[in-house]
């Protein structure tokens, strides 16, 4: 075994000794390990002998112990931390060698350090790294940034820790500085919508279907054998399920209703919002935690109206299939639009992103893990330019399968007073996209008329103003080319 270590790792909190734990593992490596408070350190060699760490007490130690070119992985908290460190490390390294940060970083982060980083002729790899703690030491979904040349030497020690997926990796070059922290960010935000739809259809099914949690938890194991398979439907049926040992009653009815975030959720619709590209599902599952946190103005609610309409149901085997493709359906448009938003972030920042590539990672290792990501992967796989997943002949044909359940789901929910923010913005959307005609026209003749911001004609070229506040007549303001 070599005196030098091919990789090292910074940062021994849980995500970072778990991966030095997960690089130790794999034949061929060998890992140097280095934390700012040396106990950290202490403790993760003494608890594992066998990973045969390199353990450096300072700084320099852990560079000294690299073999070249020097390859990095840090791991602290981000923000300052993962500044402080790559200043450090930055300080040190020479002009070939690499830093990845595998912390939770803002894309945007990651674009000013590459700069300042590869200004200096050392690579700065913006790693994505999913699937929290167990990932981190049992196989991750990886989604590194950077050059090319970077990840011709790192490519493989991340191959060797991935997770892996029918056989693949679940890590692919997403491509140049920023891109592996942005679709990261995606990966999340799909995270948050596809959470939310989950919720939405456990409500429906107890509120207007009276089912019991141990009854719905029976009904999310039967739909993860389906279309639906995926992680969190199977640790949804895992979170019903569980009774609290305290009062008795189901878990979930013991927690608080008000669900916290990190911030991934908030980046990825700011995001979107800046690229104009909408993420309504995602945005709606922001808002979603929003209102439930909202603890002084929920508490506040007593006088206001509550006229609902019963959702009288006939057939509950029915029912249960209708919520069950309404989900489907907008957990499509959820996925959609999260690729919608990747492929505007690679045009704003000239990544070179595979949408296919990206979903065949994200089959194995993250939150989001899903059979579904495989048909998805045949989309793009089939056709590389989709202008929507919804396009594509499978999902068009799965949405056409639901349709009709789905606005049944929605239109009930409404009717009977159940919230149901992601189901019916996502048919919203839905309906917007599938529109021949939308009232933009007449935002557009509002915009118009009071602030003189012209519009366009269907019939002729060229960029009008009407004179509203004089006779009403047509102005043009930018002549048509002919
Ligand atoms: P963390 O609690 O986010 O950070 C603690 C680590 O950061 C410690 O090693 C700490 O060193 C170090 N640190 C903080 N400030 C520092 C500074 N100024 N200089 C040097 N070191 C500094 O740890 P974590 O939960 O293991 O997460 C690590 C990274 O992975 C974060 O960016 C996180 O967002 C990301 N991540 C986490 C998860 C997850 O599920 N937890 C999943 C994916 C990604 P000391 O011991 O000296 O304080």
């Amino acid at each position: 075994m070599s005196e030098k270590a091919n990789i090292g790792v910074v940062g021994l909190a849980v995500m970072g000794s778990n991966l030095a734990r997960n690089l130790a593992s794999r034949e061929g490596n060998r890992v140097a390990v280095y934390n700012r408070s040396v106990e950290r350190t202490n403790l993760l060699v003494s608890e594992h002998p066998e990973a045969n760490f390199i353990a450096a007490a300072d700084i320099d130690a852990f560079v000294s112990s690299l073999a070249k070119p020097r390859t990095a992985i840090i791991m602290v908290q981000a923000g300052p931390g993962t500044d402080a460190v790559i200043h450090q490390l930055t300080e040190r390294f020479e002009p070939g060698d690499i830093i990845v940060d595998g912390g939770n970083a803002l894309f945007t982060d990651t674009l000013r350090r590459e700069k300042e980083v590869s200004a200096k002729g050392i690579h700065f790899v913006g790693a994505g790294i999913s699937g929290g703690e167990e990932g981190a030491l049992k196989g991750p979904s990886i989604m590194p940034g950077g050059s090319k040349e970077a990840y011709q030497t790192l490519g493989p020690i991340l191959a060797s820790i991935a997770a892996v997926a029918e056989g693949e990796p679940c890590v692919t070059h997403v491509g140049t500085d920023g891109a592996g922290h942005f679709v990261k960010m995606i990966h999340n935000g799909i995270e948050y919508a596809d959470m939310q739809l989950i919720a939405e259809a456990y409500d429906i099914l107890r509120q207007a279907g009276g089912f019991t949690p141990s009854e719905i938890a029976e009904i999310f194991v039967q739909w993860n054998k389906g279309e639906l398979e995926s992680y969190l439907i199977e640790i949804t049926a895992e979170v019903l399920k569980q009774v609290d040992a305290k009062t008795g009653k189901p878990f979930v009815d013991v927690v608080l209703d008000a669900a916290g975030s990190k911030g991934t959720g908030v980046w990825t619709v700011q995001t979107a919002l800046n690229l104009g590209t909408p993420v309504s599902g995602i945005a709606e599952a922001v808002f979603a935690r929003s209102l439930s946190s909202q603890s002084a103005q929920r508490a506040g609610n007593s006088g206001m109206a509550s006229h609902t309409e019963a959702w009288s149901i006939a057939d509950r085997d029915a029912f249960v299939e209708d919520v069950r493709r309404a989900l489907y359906a907008s957990k499509i448009v959820a996925y959609a639009q999260g690729f919608d938003a990747i492929r505007a972030g690679a045009k704003e920042y000239n990544w070179e992103i595979n949408l296919g590539a990206v979903s065949k990672i994200w089959r194995g290792g993250c939150i989001i893990r899903a059979q579904f990501l495989n048909r998805i992967a045949d989309a793009y796989g089939k056709n590389e330019n989709l202008l929507s997943l919804l396009f594509d002949e499978y999902f068009a044909n799965a949405i056409d399968a639901s349709l009709s359940s789905w606005r049944k789901v929605v239109a009930h929910s409404s009717l009977a007073g159940i919230p149901n923010p992601a189901f019916a913005s996502s048919l919203s959307y839905y309906d917007g996209l599938r529109a021949k005609r939308l009232p933009a026209a007449l935002v557009q003749g509002q915009r118009d008329f009071f602030g003189a911001h012209t519009y366009k004609r269907v019939d002729l070229d060229g960029v009008f103003h009407t004179l509203w506040s004089g006779d009403r007549s047509e102005i043009e303001t930018t002549p048509s080319s002919h």
